[in-house]
């Protein structure tokens, strides 16, 4: 399972529909959920590893919204 493939597989099926909003909770001890929802309806969410955060430079939830791919991808 690959956080980064399936968040560009989302990203694929579903930028044609619109704005895709991604969110994040504040990290905990195991990490943090991870959510990216589609005006068709379509939400995207996965538990996110401080680890994998790390890999994808996603670490620090206040920072999210700049820092994550989606939003670069979706603009
Ligand atoms: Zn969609």
């Amino acid at each position: 399972m690959n956080l980064l493939s399936d968040l560009e597989d989302f990203v694929h099926d579903h930028r044609p529909h619109g704005t895709l909003t991604g969110d994040a909770t504040e990290p905990a001890w195991n990490g943090y959920l991870l959510t990216v929802a589609c005006p068709c309806g379509v939400v995207f969410a996965r538990w996110v590893t401080l680890e994998e955060a790390d890999a994808l430079s996603l670490r620090g939830a206040f920072d999210w919204r700049l820092t994550c791919p989606v939003a670069a991808w979706a603009a």
